[in-house]
């Protein structure tokens, strides 16, 4: 284990996947991984010696103190995919690994602008009692960051009551859509009751992360096996990052020139 002094700096990999098939819809193909793919994915985590934890589990630990495995990698899954219980969730399981799922309450049950076929609420209920993580992702998939403050509310608040009614589990963890999140969305996360959320980034995760904008690794159909094997060692991308980049605020400010042409953001766009 990592003693106090260290622990500050480990970088922690948070890879994000969508799904995991043979046979992905355009919509989702650029942010599908084959399940032979995610085999060598896990089996380079594996071999590297780390330790799964789901997402509230490492903020548990940070929280009360605990020390972190040394060498922790994360897995998470967005949108509710049926292939994250069919097909990912298997192969973590033979590995013993840690998962956590961010779920699209409004979509449950249907299928993606694709038709990809999205988990079922009895689907979700099976792979909570797996012992998978199930987090919010908001309830339409909304660039939360650029739509109306009682919107973000409902959206935040609609996703949880659900997804824990239906699991009978606190949901205590949540995804942005998209990744994109600005200092009033990570606000109404957490007044909505969430101890955590993540975002994209595609930086390393580290404990001096803010809690509401966790950085996460986004994994893409053209990641390739060297890539995972330098982000699971803890290299290959920025660690951890405090303040939003520019580039980021300056694409905030385009897309909120797109809502106001009558662009509606709706879930339509993948991620
Ligand atoms: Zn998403």
């Amino acid at each position: 284990m990592t003693g106090p002094g260290e622990r500050v700096t480990v970088p922690v990999p948070i890879l994000l996947y969508h799904s995991v098939s043979d046979t992905p819809s355009s919509f989702i193909s650029p942010y599908a991984v084959t399940p032979a793919t995610f085999a060598r994915h896990l089996d380079v985590i594996a071999e590297s010696g780390a330790a799964t934890l789901t997402v509230s589990d490492l903020r548990s630990a940070l929280a009360s103190g605990t020390a972190l495995p040394q060498r922790p990698v994360l897995v998470t899954f967005d949108d509710g995919y049926l292939d994250t219980l069919t097909t990912a969730a298997p192969l973590l399981a033979e590995r013993a690994m840690a998962m956590t799922a961010y779920v699209i309450s409004g979509a449950v049950g249907g299928v993606s602008p694709g038709g990809d076929p999205m988990m079922s609420w009895s689907q979700i209920g099976e792979l909570a009692g797996s012992g998978a993580e199930i987090g919010g992702h908001s309830h339409t998939h909304p660039e939360l960051d650029t739509v109306p403050a009682h919107r973000v509310r409902d959206e935040v608040a609609v996703c949880k009551d659900r997804l824990e009614q239906q699991t009978g589990q606190q949901v205590r963890s949540f995804a942005y859509p998209h990744g994109y999140s600005s200092p009033r969305t990570r606000r109404v996360v957490e007044q909505a009751g969430y101890s955590s959320a993540c975002s994209v980034k595609n930086a390393l995760s580290s404990p001096l992360d803010p809690p509401y904008a966790i950085s996460r690794l986004m994994v893409m159909a053209t990641t390739s096996d060297e890539t995972i094997r330098g982000w699971v060692a803890g290299n290959g991308a920025p660690v951890g990052q405090d303040e939003e980049r520019l580039l980021t605020r300056g694409w905030r400010a385009w897309r909120r020139i797109g809502v106001r042409w009558g662009r509606t953001p709706h879930w339509a766009h993948a991620c």
